[in-house]
């Protein structure tokens, strides 16, 4: 019933106007979410459900940040858990959005709609978004070699991209570069904590890949040491359970993964 209901409003829409028209066709969809149980937090829809989406990671359930979640995606803005917390973090805990006295430059990789969306709402932000791949990325751009200067963002966002690089370290020490000095950065990755970082070079193929780390693009899981390993990179790192902070109603409420922490990382002046 669903997938003819979008199946009907994606026909509906003369081929070559789909980016144009994607916030109206993405309107209508969500009107059979409509309800008044949750509410998200990045575009401030009301619904009665999330869609359940994610990851089943076939060995490892308890990789906290991809998983498959019942309150998965929005059918409005398409954020999962992960976007969510993200998004509340920074607008209740930087001063991101709040302080539209400086011109402030942020850069995003792996960018996706909803943050873009809600970067494009504030004049003050001068959003710069990155990838190799990715068909909303701005800048063509190897995370390992970022074509800008030395300390030009005040905010970078990354999230799910250091799992598929090799040399991670490298990419760290490259975010950490272009960040200012008393800048930050939100960089999330998917995560099993109760172990220590896994990885072996060996595992080459996409088919041992899938096997051993979950997805046959990723190079490792990353362990308990994941904050050890942005430190080495020259950051200071606050490990933060901010679905905690928020407790169980704002949890529920917003669709958020109760295990997901945000690591925030300064580069200090
Ligand atoms: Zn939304």
């Amino acid at each position: 019933m669903l997938k003819r209901i979008k199946s009907l409003i994606l026909k509906s829409i003369p081929p070559g106007v789909h980016s144009a028209a994607r916030p109206v066709y993405k309107w209508l969809y969500s009107l059979y979410y409509a309800g008044t149980r949750h509410r998200c937090p990045s575009c401030g829809i009301y619904l009665r459900k999330f869609i359940p989406d994610g990851i089943l990671y076939p060995i490892f359930p308890d990789i906290v940040g991809a998983r498959w979640h019942p309150k998965g995606r929005c059918p409005r803005c398409d954020t999962m858990p992960r976007h969510r917390l993200m998004h509340l973090f920074i607008r209740n805990k930087t001063s991101l959005f709040n302080d539209k006295t400086q011109r402030v430059n942020v850069l995003q990789f792996a960018p996706e709609y909803s943050t873009i969306r809600l970067m494009r709402k504030y004049g003050h932000i001068k959003y710069f978004s990155a990838d190799l791949y990715s068909k909303f990325a701005e800048y063509k751009m190897d995370i390992l070699d970022i074509k800008f200067e030395t300390g030009f963002f005040d905010a970078i966002l990354c999230q799910h991209v250091l799992e598929h690089i090799e040399d991670d370290l490298k990419a760290m020490k490259e975010l950490f570069r272009v960040l200012k000095p008393g800048g930050w950065a939100i960089l999330q990755v998917p995560i099993r904590e109760t172990a220590k970082t896994f990885e072996n070079p060996a595992y080459k193929t996409p088919e041992d890949r899938f096997r051993f780390y979950g997805q046959s693009d990723h190079v490792r899981i990353y362990g308990w040491d994941y904050k050890e390993r942005l430190e080495s990179a020259g950051f200071k790192v606050n490990v933060i359970d901010y679905p905690k902070e928020l407790g169980p109603k704002a949890v529920e409420k917003c669709g958020l993964d109760k295990d997901e922490k945000i690591y925030f990382c300064v580069k200090t002046l």
